[in-house]
């Protein structure tokens, strides 16, 4: 039963649909599940470059904790860390959650947007401008660098953005602050 201080969440809006679709995401990009159905959720990201879309996906949340599985102990550690004294959940899609700069206010060409959802409903929107995004790639190792570009070659034809590569969500889906 829902209580009164958690009011249903707002649908997935436009912006973290696919573009290459022009529709909702409707399957995981690693397993393919269908993402309405599966319990515990999905993560979509998609990075932006000079303003336009270079790369999306969807992820269901067995596929997102499997690709954290084999990050290194180090790098989890760091993300972990960075996520929970940098990172501001409250942000929204508009707004950097390292930073705070606005994407709508005109200079940010390079950045990446992020919803953890779960059916239709968002439950956490957060961007990441691309100065923030860079400082994050610092973080990670070697190992772990190369866990997301197999999963970028895996499943993107043509040659990845390398340096745009978003970084799977460590924060749960449900927060409990
Ligand atoms: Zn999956
Ligand atoms: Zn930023």
């Amino acid at each position: 039963m829902d209580s009164p201080d958690s009011p249903s969440p707002p649908p997935i809006p436009p912006e973290l649909h696919s573009d290459y679709e022009e529709r909702p995401f409707h399957h995981c990009t690693r397993c393919g599940e269908t993402l309405a159905d599966f319990t515990g959720g999905f993560q979509i990201s998609k990075a932006y470059k000079k303003g336009e879309c270079v790369l999306e996906y969807a992820l269901c949340d067995h596929c997102r904790m499997s690709m954290m599985q084999e990050f290194s102990n180090e790098s989890k550690q760091r993300l972990a860390h960075f996520q929970n004294e940098a990172v501001h959940m409250d942000h929204g899609l508009t707004h950097c959650a390292v930073c705070g700069n606005g994407r709508l206010e005109g200079c940010m060409d390079d950045f990446v947007i992020t919803g953890l959802c779960e059916g239709t409903a968002l439950h956490h929107g957060l961007l990441m401008c691309g100065d923030c995004g860079d400082a994050v790639q610092e973080l990670i190792s070697v190992s772990t660098r190369d866990t997301w570009r197999r999963f970028v070659d895996d499943n993107f034809p043509g040659p990845p953005p390398s340096d745009a590569l978003p970084l799977p969500e460590h924060h749960p889906l449900h927060l409990n602050h």
